[in-house]
């Protein structure tokens, strides 16, 4: 089991590690603070550096059977187990992923609380990331209505919070329900809530900004009609 050091802290950025196997182009370490694929996120990049200097390139992670797999480049070779590695992830990268992922459920929550829709679907890169839901219009004036609301949520520079609660509370909490947490595995008993203080609560295992203001500028792309209640909506953050 590898120690996931960025559901604790996301603005980690360096951080020591041993590797404990190989397996295909990839290394398991003991602790890491490359975040994996998954939730709609992209992985992390970086570098990992041998004692000896010797540098290696992530390009990619992913969790697979429950493994944390950094891929390597070059290929790693079996005499790196064992070594004490330094992990460096690229954090302009990640810190792009984070903002385009705390604006996201930002998002979510206006949707909600503005319009009773539901997020579907969502897919989060750096440079530009995309929201689903199930809303009968994205015309001009509600993109504008969507934009005032997350513009004003940045503005207030509400904070954000990890916790943890075990799955019977959760499924207690209204909030909770609404994201729809029943639908997390059972097999999973305590729960990574992320709360954007006053604005959204979810069970989320990414990575997020410290409070609203990191998120920079909210700025709608384009938007799309995918059928009768599904509309996509681009949108990046800048600077
Ligand atoms: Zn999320």
């Amino acid at each position: 089991m590898t120690e996931l050091l960025f559901r604790d802290d996301s603005y980690l950025t360096e951080f020591k590690a041993k590797i404990l196997t190989i397996e295909e182009n990839a290394v398991i370490l003991d602790k890491t603070a490359f975040s994996f694929q998954g939730g709609g996120l992209k992985s992390d990049t970086g570098v990992i550096t041998t004692p000896e200097g010797v540098e290696f390139e992530v390009t990619k992670v992913l969790s697979q059977k429950g493994k944390i797999l950094h891929f390597l480049n070059p290929s790693p070779s079996e005499d790196l187990v064992g070594k004490e590695i330094t992990g460096k992830i690229d954090w302009e990268r990640r810190f792009r992923q984070m903002r385009m992922h705390t604006c996201l459920h930002a998002i979510s929550a206006i949707l909600y609380k503005k319009y009773g829709v539901h997020v579907t679907g969502g897919d989060i890169k750096p440079e530009k990331s995309r929201v689903d839901f199930e809303i009968d219009h994205l015309r001009e004036e509600r993109v504008k209505e969507i934009k005032e609301a997350i513009d004003k949520i940045i503005e207030k520079d509400h904070p954000i919070s990890v916790s943890y609660i075990r799955r019977e509370e959760a499924l207690k909490n209204l909030d909770l329900i609404r994201t729809k947490v029943n639908l997390i595995p059972e097999s999973i008993k305590i729960l990574r809530i992320v709360e954007i203080e006053g604005v959204d609560i979810q069970a989320d295992g990414g990575v997020h900004v410290k409070s609203t203001k990191e998120i920079g500028e909210f700025i709608p792309l384009k938007t799309e009609n995918r059928g009768k209640n599904h509309k996509r909506l681009y949108f990046t953050v800048k600077p």
